[in-house]
């Protein structure tokens, strides 16, 4: 869906506005997501070109795979990006959004790797890895 947020971290260190298509959320319960987020990690998903940056001094990023990288705030914490090579695209962490989003959560990925302390009780896809859908 084609929408303008804004968004920022917990200290507003990184802060940046998206305009554009924004795809709907997506509950990631891999284990990366699980050591950076303490729980599953929440993302929408939206072409690099539509990212303004306002802010972005205390955005580092750490390589976390051999094709991927996270963007976080080396001065709150706040885990924001997850960014895959040869993609156009970037993930956003939806809690980064300023209320009201407009987006919605769709499925859930990874499930098959989820911790054991909570459970999935929406109602919504579940795929064991991966979906491009
Ligand atoms: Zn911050
Ligand atoms: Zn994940």
């Amino acid at each position: 869906m084609k929408i303008s947020l804004s968004a920022s971290c917990l200290c507003k260190g990184v802060k940046f506005k998206t305009n554009g298509e924004h795809r709907n959320v997506s509950n990631c319960h891999c284990i990366q997501c699980r050591k950076t987020h303490g729980i599953y990690g929440a993302y929408s998903n939206i072409n690099d070109k539509d990212v303004k940056f306002l802010n972005k001094k205390t955005l580092r990023w750490f390589k976390s795979s051999n094709n991927a990288k996270r963007g976080f705030c080396n001065k709150c914490g706040a885990s924001i990006f997850f960014k895959t090579k040869n993609s156009n695209n970037i993930s956003i962490a939806a809690g980064m959004f300023d209320k009201p989003t407009k987006l919605k959560t769709m499925r859930n990925i990874f499930v098959a790797t989820k911790s054991d302390f909570y459970k999935i009780t929406d109602k919504l896809p579940k795929f064991s890895k991966y979906s491009k859908k």
